[in-house]
């Protein structure tokens, strides 16, 4: 529960360089990439450079941070799909979290999830 990266961690290893990832921009407290497995035309995860394991508790330990992590999902979203686009923050396993470090899925374009509701 702490900022300290985790070695056992996927993004932590992916904000340091040892795991690969098509990086998107990188700013001084997050890094944003594509996911893995997009599930729209556009698909960018932007984590914060910190260690906390989903966003709540990010915004608790780190407003500064959190604010830096929302003012940076809107400025990709403006320059790949011109400031339309879904922010998810899964959290918690039974909420569909597999990755346990905070990140935003920028989500643009045709979007392959359905809309909540
Ligand atoms: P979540 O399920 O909300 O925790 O989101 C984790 C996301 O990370 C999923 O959409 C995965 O497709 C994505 N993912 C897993 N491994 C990688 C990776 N090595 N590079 C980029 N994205 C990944
Ligand atoms: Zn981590």
């Amino acid at each position: 529960m702490s900022s300290t990266p985790d070695p056992d961690c996927l993004f932590c290893r992916i904000v340091a360089g040892d795991i690969p990832a098509e990086i998107v921009a990188e700013t001084e407290h997050t890094v944003a990439f594509r996911d893995i497995f997009p599930q729209a035309d556009v698909h960018v995860l932007v984590v914060p450079r910190v260690h906390e394991p989903d966003i709540g508790s990010l915004a608790a330990a780190d407003p500064e941070v959190t604010v830096a992590l929302l003012a940076e999902a809107r400025r990709i979203a403006e320059v790949e799909v011109g400031g339309q686009y879904r922010l998810v923050f899964n959290t918690g396993s039974a909420a569909g979290q597999t990755v346990f470090h905070a990140h935003a899925h920028v989500l643009g374009g045709e979007i392959h999830v359905p809309l909540p509701g």
